[in-house]
């Protein structure tokens, strides 16, 4: 029988314990939520539901066509104006997902004969990236200057270092002054994925690669997401204008994609508006994160230190993290789980988010539940 093998698959999974649903989430949920990415609370800002809605009444509720034929709005230019400014980079272009950018940076810079060299904590989008490209991959050892060193030094050709900013699981940060100095020791480029750095690390929100030196350089491209501390959806990459160039010429991700929809760029720019005029909210997010995990030692549980607004939980198993998660969410207290097959066999975790907006007695209580449903 056509597709027999899927539900040979979905036994499997059945029999592991590992089967994913979907879950509507209501509208005015009474958990209290640390599983999503709305690092800054601004997914429900009135200024940013705003500037979606006017975006959708002037523009329409969607693109209408790719960015090179009907697909862009002066909404998509003034965020990719300031969304590069901000962030310290010559351009930037907008599309439709985070995860998109980064299909398009590694494949329009990688070509026939250069080698990529990837993280092995990277995300499954540039890892993607890493397949569809041309170039040669070579996954190295997780946050590890020296490993790069070695993989740069086998080849004589272009090369380009992938890596994200701040890994999704374990929330930790790369080395990326050191990545930089060991790239440019071999004139190799360095394409970033600042998801979970963009409105959180650097000076006011303005990313990892900022914070590390490396905004406007002319070797550093970077990725981000407008999902996440924007509150709204898309991503961008930003880089040197001739870099934004090429893409727009030859990223098959931005050219045979439609445009992202105007209510998501409305969103993300009054989003990154409110950011510029109030920075403390990226070192609020930090200060909550700092706390959740002292918070969380102290109970005796162990928590990866954050060097973001991702704090994760070791699970004893990948049963036992569902469960956990489940019981959480019982007793009111949304939070991620991270298991196989998204995560290497032996890493499930329970995966929170440090929000800015979290009160200190939702952080006691949040704390309080994983203590008391802990397995
Ligand atoms: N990179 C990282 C590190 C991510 O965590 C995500 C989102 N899960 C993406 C890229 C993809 O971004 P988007 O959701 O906007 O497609």
């Amino acid at each position: 029988m056509a597709f027999g093998w899927i539900d040979e698959q979905a036994d499997a999974r059945r029999r592991a314990g590992l089967v994913r649903t979907l879950r509507p989430r209501p509208a005015d949920s009474p958990l209290l939520d640390l599983a999503s990415n709305d690092y800054l609370g601004l997914a429900r800002h009135p200024e940013v539901t705003e500037g979606a809605a006017a975006a959708a009444r002037t523009w329409g509720g969607g693109a209408t066509g790719s960015r090179l034929v009907t697909g862009t709005t002066a909404l998509h230019r003034e965020l990719e104006e300031e969304l590069a400014r901000f962030c310290g980079f010559e351009a930037a272009l907008v599309l439709s997902s985070g995860y998109a950018a980064n299909l398009a940076a590694v494949t329009a810079l990688a070509p026939h004969g250069s080698l990529l060299v990837s993280d092995a904590g990277n995300h499954a989008s540039l890892i993607d990236g890493c397949r569809l490209a041309r170039a040669a991959t070579q996954v190295v050892a997780h946050a590890d200057p020296d490993a790069v060193r070695k993989a740069l030094g086998t080849h004589g050709g272009q090369a380009v270092l992938v890596s994200d900013t701040v890994f999704s699981v374990d929330g930790d940060a790369a080395p990326l002054a050191r990545h930089a100095e060991v790239c440019r020791e071999h004139g190799a480029g360095l394409v970033l994925d600042d998801a979970h750095g963009l409105g959180v690390l650097g000076d006011g929100g303005r990313g990892a690669p900022h914070a590390a030196g490396l905004a406007g350089a002319d070797d550093v491209v970077v990725t981000v997401t407008l999902s996440k501390s924007l509150g709204s959806q898309g991503g961008a990459v930003l880089g040197p204008a001739r870099v934004i160039d090429h893409l727009v010429n030859t990223a098959r991700t931005f050219i045979f994609d439609t445009g992202l929809a105007p209510a998501a760029a409305g969103a993300a720019l009054a989003a990154l508006r409110l950011l510029r005029r109030e920075p403390e909210r990226a070192a609020r997010a930090r200060a909550v994160a700092a706390e959740l995990h002292a918070r969380l030692s102290g109970a005796g549980l162990r928590a990866v230190r954050p060097d973001a607004a991702v704090v994760s939980v070791c699970a004893p198993s990948p049963e036992q993290a569902v469960r956990w998660a489940a019981d959480c969410r019982a007793a009111g207290l949304a939070v991620g789980c991270f298991r196989p097959p998204s995560v290497p066999d032996g890493i499930s975790r329970l995966r929170l988010t440090a929000r800015a907006d979290l009160s200190g007695a939702q952080i006691e209580r949040a704390v309080r539940v994983i203590g008391e449903t802990r397995p």
